[in-house]
C-alpha cells in the first residue's frame, strides 16, 4: 500500500527495523548519517538503497525537516555507495519515490541506486 505523504512516521516500518538491527540486510556502507544496503528484490544487476538514520517518511519530509548535516550526510553516502559499487563510471540512476502518486511503499526515506547495465530512457 503506497504511503500517504501526510502520514506520521511509523517506527515499525521495515527500514526502521533494519536500522535498529532487528532485521538483517546486505550492508554496503554505513556512517553516522546513513545506511546503504542491497534491495531485496533487485530491478537491475545492481540495486542499492541508501537511507538516513533519522526518522523521515520521505524525501519531501527530509528536505523540509532534516538538518543541513543530515542532508549533506545522506547525499555523501549516496556518492560513496555508488563508488563502492563501481557505479560512478559508467553511470547509474537514482530515484526516490514519494507518497501515493510516487508509489512509495516503505515509509522511511530511501534513495534507490540502479546500475550494472545500460538503463533505458526514464519513463514515468
Ligand atoms: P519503494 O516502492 O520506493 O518504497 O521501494 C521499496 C523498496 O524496498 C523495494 O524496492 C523493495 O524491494 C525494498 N525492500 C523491501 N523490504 C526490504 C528489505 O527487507 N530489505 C531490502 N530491501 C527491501
Amino acid at each position: 500500500m503506497p504511503v500517504n505523504t501526510r502520514d506520521p512516521y511509523d517506527p515499525t516500518n521495515i527500514f526502521a527495523r533494519i536500522l535498529r538491527g532487528e532485521i538483517p540486510c546486505r550492508e554496503i556502507y554505513q556512517d553516522a548519517h546513513a545506511l546503504a544496503f542491497h534491495d531485496i528484490n533487485p530491478q537491475a544487476p545492481v540495486h542499492a538503497l541508501v537511507i538516513p538514520r533519522g526518522a523521515y517518511v520521505s524525501l519531501a519530509d527530509f528536505t523540509v525537516h532534516a538538518s543541513d548535516a543530515e542532508i549533506a550526510g545522506l547525499w555523501r553516502a549516496v556518492g560513496i555507495t555508488a563508488d563502492l559499487l563501481a557505479l560512478t563510471d559508467p553511470g547509474y540512476r537514482i530515484l526516490s519515490n514519494i507518497g501515493g502518486h510516487g508509489h512509495q511503499e516503505v515509509p522511511h526515506l530511501h534513495v534507490h541506486l540502479f546500475g550494472g547495465r545500460q538503463l533505458g530512457a526514464m519513463l514515468p
